[in-house]
């Protein structure tokens, strides 16, 4: 028997299990599993990593200056209050291992998505999931499941995989309920898709125990290089920037963050298209039956009559050559998850769809 044992917690990690890409024996793949951008990243990113590769061979800049300066110039955001890093994934990891240990309490909600709990339970804490209210964030919940050992309140607002989301009021009367010495953690990795929405700068102005992430996965089309950010106040920032190693980003990955968040006229583009595409596909899901929450994200979760429903959708779409997300283990096994595509890949899911339905008549 080894005596070598990790780290209370981590052998209950499950592992993350990230949007299938292939299908054996199919060709002509439409991947809408993963809330990727269809039309990939600015051209202009895609220069600034051509440009980028010629350096390669020296260590990128530590303090990430002139992509936090850019991130605040387009979000109006002082530069000395945002940390970059690996996706906001390592954001959030930042947190848990800054602010929660064995003993403590990480809050996520019944449909939130999986890395609060795994990174929770990375750093020895205890996951608690709390209660929606038909796919919504219920504030009321959690402040009831708060106790003196929580630590971290992780919000996905709008949240993945519902596409739903709560109101600022909601969300301040969520900071202002939480025990002191407990952080709210707004993940905004869909708010760039809400028009208006701030994605909670404002909340986080107005506190000291609110931080935001955000992310250049899904609207900028960056996913695969891997950067997020977060906004906070100074005495999280500094925290956090303490155990940040000094060269997390490449100057590959920090030159297309800039060039995808300078290119405004770009990412509008995408936006508007997603806003009209996402009307259309969950009209036409209606229009066959199949009902889902009003998304204010880049996806769209179809609700089938039953779990064995979903999985048979699922099973023929693939044989089509498209990938949606089954989200069993999100609690909604009745649910598709499928990420908006353009105009021919929502095209190809509804006719998927319609051809499902048509084989069962
Ligand atoms: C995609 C996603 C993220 C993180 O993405 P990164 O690629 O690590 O920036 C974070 N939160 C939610 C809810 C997401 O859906």
């Amino acid at each position: 028997m080894t005596q070598i044992t990790p780290q209370p917690g981590i052998m209950d990690i499950a592992l993350y299990e990230g949007g299938q890409s292939h299908v054996e024996g199919v060709s002509d793949i439409l991947k809408l599993s993963s809330n990727e951008n269809p039309f990939g990243p600015s051209p202009k990113a895609k220069q600034a990593i051509a440009d980028a590769v010629s350096e390669v061979h020296r260590y990128p800049n530590t303090d990430h200056a002139p992509l936090r300066q850019a991130i605040g110039e387009v979000h109006g955001l002082d530069p000395e209050r945002i940390i970059c890093g690996v996706g906001s994934d390592e954001i959030l990891q930042f947190l848990c291992q800054a602010y929660a240990g064995p003993g403590d309490e990480v809050l996520h909600t019944e449909h939130g998505f999986a890395m609060y709990r795994i990174l929770g339970l990375a750093v020895g804490a205890t996951p608690v999931e709390v209660p929606e209210r038909e796919r919504v964030t219920d504030v009321d919940a959690l402040l009831a499941a708060c106790t003196e050992n929580t630590k971290l309140v992780f919000i996905a607002n709008p949240n993945n995989p519902t596409g739903t989301m709560i109101g600022g009021n909601e969300m301040a009367r969520l900071a202002d309920g939480i025990p002191e010495g407990a952080i709210l953690v707004l993940d905004g990795a869909y708010a760039e898709f809400v028009d208006g929405y701030d994605g909670g700068v404002s909340l986080v102005d107005a506190r000291d125990n609110v931080i935001m992430t955000r992310t250049f996965s899904k609207l900028y089309g960056l996913g695969g290089l891997r950067i997020g950010w977060g906004y906070g106040p100074r005495h999280i920032i500094d925290v956090l920037k303490r155990i940040r190693q000094p060269f997390n980003l490449s100057e590959i990955q920090m030159a297309a963050a800039i060039a995808a968040i300078k290119d405004r006229d770009y990412a509008a583009r995408c936006l508007a298209e997603n806003a009209r595409m996402r009307v259309w596909l969950s009209e036409q899901l209606a229009a066959l039956g199949i009902p889902s929450d009003t998304s204010l994200a880049n996806f769209v979760l179809a609700r089938f009559a039953d779990t064995q429903e979903a999985k048979a959708v699922d099973a023929h779409l693939k044989s089509r050559g498209v990938i949606v997300r089954q989200v069993a283990g999100y609690g909604l096994p009745n649910c598709l998850r499928i990420t908006v595509g353009d105009e021919t890949g929502c095209q190809r899911v509804i006719d998927g769809i319609r051809s499902f339905q048509e084989s069962r008549a």
